[in-house]
């Protein structure tokens, strides 16, 4: 059985809203993961078998590797049917926001969800929400936005309207913010939650191949190529790779072809914090992502260095400067957080 995570006040609260809302929107962040969309669809097919009128808006493209979600056909891009899109945030009764806790997260998408006279729904687990919804379920101790989304129909009463596709993009975002339950996964309700969406007829093993066993050919050689750049920090017990824009062309470089890359140094034995710094092609700057096991905040090193923020274990930002300027202070940040790297236990 689970326990009852939601506030029952935030149940009521949305059941009422659910009950007399006919166009509903859900959104996500911009750079949308499986979790972003997994929740946002999960969501939308629930929305779907209530008679809604529902459309998942992202600010960007989404990967590859997540296309072949049901529904993934039906989300609409901001950066691409931006007057569309402001039509049904403007006139929703409902915005959902799913997987971020700040409007600046959602990018160009900010201002009009900010200026819609919708009522708004924040479902999310990232720390510290900003105060933009009227409904905020904001639950960092649990690992994705999706297993929120169950728990939210669950208590709602409608089990039984999840369908094995709405199953299929819950479990998609359960797995990726977990790395395959790898991570802050060690929750038992997670299994079973995993037990009921499987009664649904979700094919787990299919889905896993799916998202992590679908690398084109020039992917597989990328990240051969920055593992062999990769540095080695031992007696910080940490790693850094990176990669520049001349590197992404050579490579044939598409979005989501570096997704992942940032956990594989974690691999080395007594490795506990990987960075990654990406040159992005679209702002002048390096995309750093950031990711640590056991204590380690790398959120915390991420808002001091890198105007960043996101989870204890998982976070990043971005530095304005060149490749070797961000590594630079990379170092810096090692040095600076030398003794909580090496700290026992
Ligand atoms: P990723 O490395 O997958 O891009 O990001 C991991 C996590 O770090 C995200 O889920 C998000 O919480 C956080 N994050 C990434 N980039 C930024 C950023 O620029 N600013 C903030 N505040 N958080 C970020
Ligand atoms: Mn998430």
């Amino acid at each position: 059985m689970l326990t009852k995570v939601i506030e029952q006040a935030n149940i009521d609260h949305f059941a009422k809203w659910l009950d007399r809302a006919d166009k509903m929107v859900i959104v996500s962040h911009v750079g949308p993961d499986g979790d972003a969309i997994g929740s946002s669809l999960g969501l939308w097919h629930f929305l779907n078998s209530q008679d809604k009128t529902a459309n998942v808006i992202v600010p960007n493209a989404f990967p590859d590797f997540l296309r072949w979600m049901p529904g993934s056909k039906d989300i609409l891009q901001y950066d691409r049917y931006k007057e569309f899109a402001d039509k049904l945030i403007a006139e929703a009764d409902v915005i959902c926001c799913l997987d971020f806790n700040a409007l600046s997260r959602i990018d160009a998408m900010a201002e009009a969800v900010k200026n819609s006279p919708a009522r708004k729904i924040l479902i999310d687990h990232h720390l510290h929400p900003e105060d933009f919804c009227k409904i905020v379920i904001s639950h960092p101790e649990i690992s994705s936005t999706s297993e929120l989304v169950f728990r939210l129909i669950c208590r709602m009463g409608y089990f039984s309207d999840i369908t094995k596709q709405g199953a299929e993009c819950i479990y998609t975002g359960m797995m990726t913010d977990t790395g395959g339950f790898t991570y802050n996964s060690n929750n038992r309700e997670i299994y079973f939650i995993i037990s009921e969406l499987l009664s649904k007829g979700i094919d787990k093993d299919a889905i896993y191949r799916k998202v992590f066993n679908t690398y084109s050919e020039s992917r597989l050689r990328l990240m051969g190529h920055v593992l062999t750049q990769m540095k080695v920090y031992p007696e910080y017990h940490a790693a850094m790779i990176s990669l520049t824009e001349k590197e992404q062309k050579q490579f044939n470089y598409i979005r989501g072809d570096s997704e992942g890359f940032v956990n594989i140094p974690l691999s080395i034995k007594n490795v506990i914090f990987s960075c990654f710094l990406r040159e992005d092609t679209e702002k002048p700057m390096i995309k750093i992502s950031l990711r640590s096991v056991g204590k380690f905040p790398c959120n915390q090193l991420a808002a001091e260095f890198f105007g960043g923020g996101g989870h204890l274990n998982a976070s990043g930002g971005e530095f304005y400067g060149t490749m070797e300027e961000a590594q630079k202070v990379f170092e810096q940040a090692l040095e600076k957080y030398k003794p909580l790297l090496t700290a026992k236990g």
